[in-house]
């Protein structure tokens, strides 16, 4: 097993309701509500679950660009869960994040060489020519031109801008990348070289991964562990290719089911789940997914199933898979 590099112990990240003259508390969000997972070095951890189940928080939360509310963070062994931002400075260049959206995460202001300078500047990595020197390398890492320093974000396809958010988180050489949603932005034929860019950049550099999808057929090549989240909780986590031979999790299966297979002679049933992900202000009681789990049963709207270990690195917090 490779050596873990992050972990977070019952990790949660609640946001207050404040109403009134004098901002009383009167409810929460529990948008991250007790996960604890493990990422190693030079290996991707997919994190998936439909939109508004937590997955943008938890990776805020997992880089302290949230403070958690509750919980543990350790990296590479010691535990910045509570420290500050200046005891926070050095880890910040080793933790970074790469957004959806590229366009709206570059200035449109700046030409490309300032938006990657900047993040060497703000670390003092290099000054004068060897910054103009890292920048060409940056960009030939990520597959891009030397000219492209001189342009704007906006002279470029999305696929590009994509590179060139990745070529400026990489100016800091960091140890761990969060990726939120890094394709689902781009068409489907960019989709995948993004993806081969960022697994080319893992062999050479050694990176960790945690990256953020809405939708498995994306992080299926990518990632070597997967976490399914619901509502603020992970309900299964698994190596990768344990989830998509056997999903355990009723969720999992569902979203499993709207992956779409190369070959047409194997047909599937797609699992249409009713309804929305339910506010996280007021979580179902017992399983948070059980008013739309086609195979609930007794204790499901009471009981709280815990995320247990089923075999191997396979866990699953469900009741129907007590006892496997
Ligand atoms: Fe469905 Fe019950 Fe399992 Fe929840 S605990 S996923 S409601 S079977």
């Amino acid at each position: 097993m490779s050596q873990t590099l992050l972990e977070v112990e019952n990790l949660k990240k609640h946001f207050p309701i404040k109403r009134g003259l004098f901002s009383k508390t009167i409810g929460k969000v529990y948008a991250v509500d007790g996960i604890s997972l493990r990422i190693h070095r030079k290996q991707t951890l997919g994190l998936v679950g439909e939109s508004g189940c937590g997955k943008t928080t938890a990776g805020k939360t997992i880089l302290k660009l949230l403070e958690p509310t509750d919980g543990a963070i350790s990296y590479g062994g010691e535990d910045i869960t509570r420290y500050d931002r200046h005891e926070m400075k050095s880890f910040r260049r080793k933790m970074q994040i790469i957004f959806q959206d590229p366009f709206s995460s570059l200035n449109p202001r700046h030409t490309v060489s300032s938006i990657i300078a900047a993040p060497l500047e703000i670390h003092r990595l290099a000054r004068g020519k060897e910054i103009e020197d890292r920048i060409v390398d940056l960009l030939k890492k990520v597959g891009l031109p030397s000219e492209s320093m001189r342009r704007y974000p906006h002279e470029f396809s999305g696929g590009q801008r994509q590179r060139i958010g990745i070529a400026r988180s990489l100016a800091v050489e960091p140890e761990l990348i969060v990726a939120d949603e890094p394709v689902s932005a781009l068409d489907v034929s960019i989709q995948a070289q993004i993806l081969n860019l960022l697994q080319d950049l893992q062999e050479d550099l050694g990176l960790a991964y945690i990256i953020i999808a809405h939708d498995l057929s994306v992080i299926r090549h990518i990632s070597n562990q997967i976490a399914v989240m619901y509502l603020g909780r992970i309900v299964e986590l698994a190596p990768n290719a344990e989830l998509y031979t056997n999903p355990l999790h009723p969720y999992s299966e569902a979203l499993l089911s709207a992956v779409p297979i190369p070959d047409p002679a194997i047909k599937k049933k797609r699992i249409t789940l009713k309804g929305d992900v339910p506010s996280p202000i007021d979580p179902p009681a017992g399983c948070r997914f059980h008013p739309r789990c086609p195979h609930r049963f007794d204790p499901c709207d009471k009981v709280e199933p815990e995320l247990i270990q089923v075999g191997g690195d396979h866990s699953v917090a469900c009741h129907l898979r007590l006892g496997e």
